[in-house]
């Protein structure tokens, strides 16, 4: 089966790895360059992007991982982890400069939904899902371009909400806080045509 990791500097780790077992994948977490051997795809989850980019900074986790994805690493990243995969982010001082993943070619804006919504829960039509997915929406961010190469899967509100460039998968929800793992297979099957 193919093994995954979760990114476990902060944020929403052990419900991915369960819903990454739940879906037949072997699941490791990493918070180490080295942890990155051997996998055939990492999930980067939710949280605080700003957290999560410092405390990659001093092992360069970031862009470790980066290198890997160049290498075949299949990467899935919700909600703070959509905005680490961003090409670029709107309000980019509020990661400080830290280095982030890069590599989906679209520009986000952290928080972009106010703070009079900032969660809220919707059925989304999702391309390759039969039925509507449940999505959770928490001070989730905006994705404000998407570039040629990139697949919308799903919008909210004339807002692109899942997206997938090659082995790149990603979304603005959180996937990994209900017991509907259609998304998580669909990365598992990602990972596994390396
Ligand atoms: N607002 C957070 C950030 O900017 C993301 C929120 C989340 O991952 N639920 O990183």
């Amino acid at each position: 089966s193919p093994r995954i990791g979760v990114l476990a500097l902060q944020g929403a780790v052990a419900e991915h790895a369960r819903a990454l077992t739940a879906s037949g994948a072997e699941v490791r977490t990493v918070r180490r360059p080295a942890e990155l051997d051997g996998l055939d795809g990492l999930v980067v989850p939710g949280g605080e992007s700003t957290t999560m980019a410092r405390l990659a900074a001093p092992v360069r986790m970031m862009e470790h991982i980066r290198e890997a994805q160049h290498d075949g690493l299949a990467l899935f990243g919700t909600c703070a982890g959509l905005i680490l995969l961003a090409r670029e982010v709107a309000d980019p001082e509020a990661l400080a400069g830290f280095p982030r993943i890069g590599g989906l070619d679209v520009v986000a804006r952290r928080n972009g939904y106010g703070s009079q919504q900032d969660s809220f829960t919707e059925p989304l039509d999702i391309v390759g899902l039969e039925e509507p997915l449940e999505a959770v929406f928490i001070r989730a961010p905006v994705v404000e371009e998407v570039g040629a190469g990139v697949q919308v899967l799903a919008e909210s509100r004339g807002i692109p909400v899942a997206l997938r460039a090659g082995r790149i998968l990603a979304t603005s929800f959180h996937p990994e806080l209900t017991d509907d793992h259609r998304l998580h297979r669909l990365f598992v099957e990602i990972a596994r045509d390396a």
